[in-house]
């Protein structure tokens, strides 16, 4: 906190300087507060869906709702340093009536396909990434109603899962 209050004060000096500057030198706006934009999600798409996991084996949303009829994209990415080998993710998103921990417990097994065990129980799956890498997939929204998301990786889904509602 300490660091951010030097910070502030430092900005504030600078805006101070800048604003009993000459008047001709006004600049238009000050962009002090802006923060760098972390994703390109587009706000107006709702099915345009940026997730984010770190290495602390954690998805940053519990939730996912987009509208069907539509194409979804999801963005997955991986804001953390580890490898793949030791803590990758995915992004899996299960037909309904899938049990997840069977299935998750099924992934597990299935290391020679990045943890996609065979069989049809995913609507669709991104690659398998490491920190600092980033996957896309596209696919048409399945229908009305409420699906269960996860990541694969061996043990991860207690805590890498979340709801994927279509509405
Ligand atoms: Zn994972």
């Amino acid at each position: 906190m300490k660091v951010i209050k030097i910070i502030g004060i430092a900005l504030f000096s600078l805006f101070l300087i800048a604003c009993g500057g000459k008047e001709e030198k006004k600049k238009e706006g000050f962009s002090y507060e802006k923060k760098p934009e972390v994703s390109s999600k587009d706000e107006s798409n709702p099915n345009d869906v940026v997730i984010t996991s770190n290495d602390a084996m954690q998805f940053n949303k519990k939730e996912i709702k987009v509208q069907a009829g539509k194409k979804v994209k999801i963005t997955l990415k991986h804001i953390g340093k580890m490898d793949k080998n030791v803590m990758g993710h995915n992004f899996v998103l299960l037909k309904q009536g899938v049990d997840l921990v069977k299935f998750g417990n099924k992934a597990a097994t299935a290391r020679a396909n990045n943890y996609i065990p065979e069989g049809d129980d995913v609507i669709a799956h991104t690659k398998l990434i490491g920190g600092g890498e980033t996957a896309v997939i596209e696919f048409e929204a399945p229908e009305v109603g409420t699906y269960q998301f996860l990541c694969s990786f061996p043990g991860h889904y207690a805590l890498m899962k979340g709801k994927f509602i279509v509405e």
